[in-house]
């Protein structure tokens, strides 16, 4: 015991070397433009919050409504006693809003991407993911036991390669995030369908980034693309970002939800959320329907932030989201530039290997529909302000 001890030291001081070491730094606000962090009052521009419904007064009214009415904790999994009222309309609602027979929760966006994959696929399958997916759709496609088969980044042809040979009588999924999270570009999705199409396989996306900031309602990156139920089979959408809540779902066809409701172990072994949650995310859904201003304001935003960085010089990503990653290279890079920024009020979260790819360590700057577009200015000068190193 002893010496595993000493060994994991080790681990964790290569770590800090490397400067991958993580840690945590304790808020004490709540979610919002300004956090209140370390004794001071920081501009946030790395939270998930793409709308500002984290905490809007009544998004806080449902869940506090609820919480009076149905208590706290759920009690149990959906399948056995923990399946109310809330939870159910709220998947109703999912369902007609991204236009698919059926919505089903999952407590985590995480575990639904694990059940998923991992109830659709076994082994003798192959599972196609694109290289910069999220850990959670890699982590179920290797969970699955499927083949797992990577292919680089938003490369249809290269799909296209690693796709050939594949025997008629194997299942295969193509998954891909849709607004890639540390990239904030969009997914070929109208091409990605296709191939489905093409070689029977099934088209998994998972619009964690886009759902409730994109489409002329805020369905998402398949809204955005109009592609229906039979395009893409498999949607899922977290409630933790955009939505400014917790959870997430799969919506699709009738026959997909039953059997995700037989076999995703990560949908039948785990509490359901609490019901107060479901009801919150009831009136999240009707915020970001009605709200279209939201979206508007972070086009608007992300429009001058490029505008002011091309002025300033500062090279970005071909980003078009809320999402926009500024690249420096070495974590030790990244860390020196969100330290100096978080010392001059701007928290900017730096993004390091294995979360992205070596070499590729960032600045990950995410907007708000709160932000103001002073803050964004503000923004921009401590860009300019940061060592000539950083930049
Ligand atoms: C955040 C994220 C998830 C995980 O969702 P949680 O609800 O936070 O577990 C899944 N996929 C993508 C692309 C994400 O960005």
């Amino acid at each position: 015991m002893q010496l595993k001890q000493n060994n994991l030291c080790v681990q964790l001081d290569e770590l800090k070397r490397a400067d991958l070491y993580r840690s945590r730094r304790v808020i004490e606000s709540g979610q919002g433009i300004y956090l209140h962090v370390d004794g001071r009052k920081v501009l946030n521009f790395c939270s998930n919050d793409y709308l500002g419904l984290a905490n809007h007064p009544d998004v806080i009214a449902s869940f506090k409504q609820a919480a009076d009415k149905y208590g706290v904790g759920s009690g149990s999994a959906h399948l056995v006693c923990g399946h109310g009222r809330e939870h159910h309309a709220l998947e109703e609602e999912l369902a007609d809003f991204t236009g698919r027979d059926r919505a089903l929760l999952f407590s985590t966006g995480y575990m639904a991407n694990l059940g998923v994959i991992a109830a659709l696929l076994g082994k003798g399958d192959i599972v196609y993911e694109d290289k910069l997916n999220h850990a959670s759709l890699l982590d179920g496609g290797l969970l699955s036991g499927a083949r797992f088969k990577r292919y680089l980044h938003n490369d249809i042809d290269n799909l296209r390669l690693k796709m050939q040979g594949m025997a008629a009588e194997h299942q295969a999924m193509i998954v891909t995030d849709g607004v890639f999270s540390m990239d904030g570009d969009f997914a070929c999705l109208a091409a990605l369908a296709e191939i489905a199409e093409q070689s029977k396989a099934l088209l998994m996306v998972d619009d964690a980034h886009g759902f409730g900031v994109l489409g002329r309602t805020g369905a998402g990156l398949v809204e955005q693309c109009a592609l229906n139920q039979q395009q893409v089979p498999l949607l899922v959408g977290t409630l933790g970002k955009a939505f400014g809540t917790s959870g997430a779902f799969v919506a699709g066809s009738e026959v997909m939800i039953e059997t995700l409701i037989q076999k995703a172990r990560t949908y039948i072994y785990t509490t359901a959320l609490p019901p107060a949650i479901a009801a919150a995310t009831r009136t999240s859904l009707q915020r970001v329907k009605q709200d279209g201003w939201r979206r508007e304001k972070i086009n608007s935003l992300v429009a001058r932030f490029q505008t002011g960085a091309k002025q300033l010089g500062l090279s970005l990503m071909p980003s078009e989201s809320a999402i926009q990653p500024i690249v420096l290279g070495s974590s030790d890079l990244a860390m020196q530039a969100s330290d100096d920024l978080l010392q001059q009020g701007f928290w900017v979260s730096a993004i390091r290997p294995p979360t992205v790819p070596q070499g590729s360590a960032r600045l990950r700057i995410t907007f708000s529909a709160l932000h103001q577009e002073q803050h964004i200015d503000q923004l921009l000068e401590a860009l300019d302000r940061l060592p000539g190193s950083v930049k």
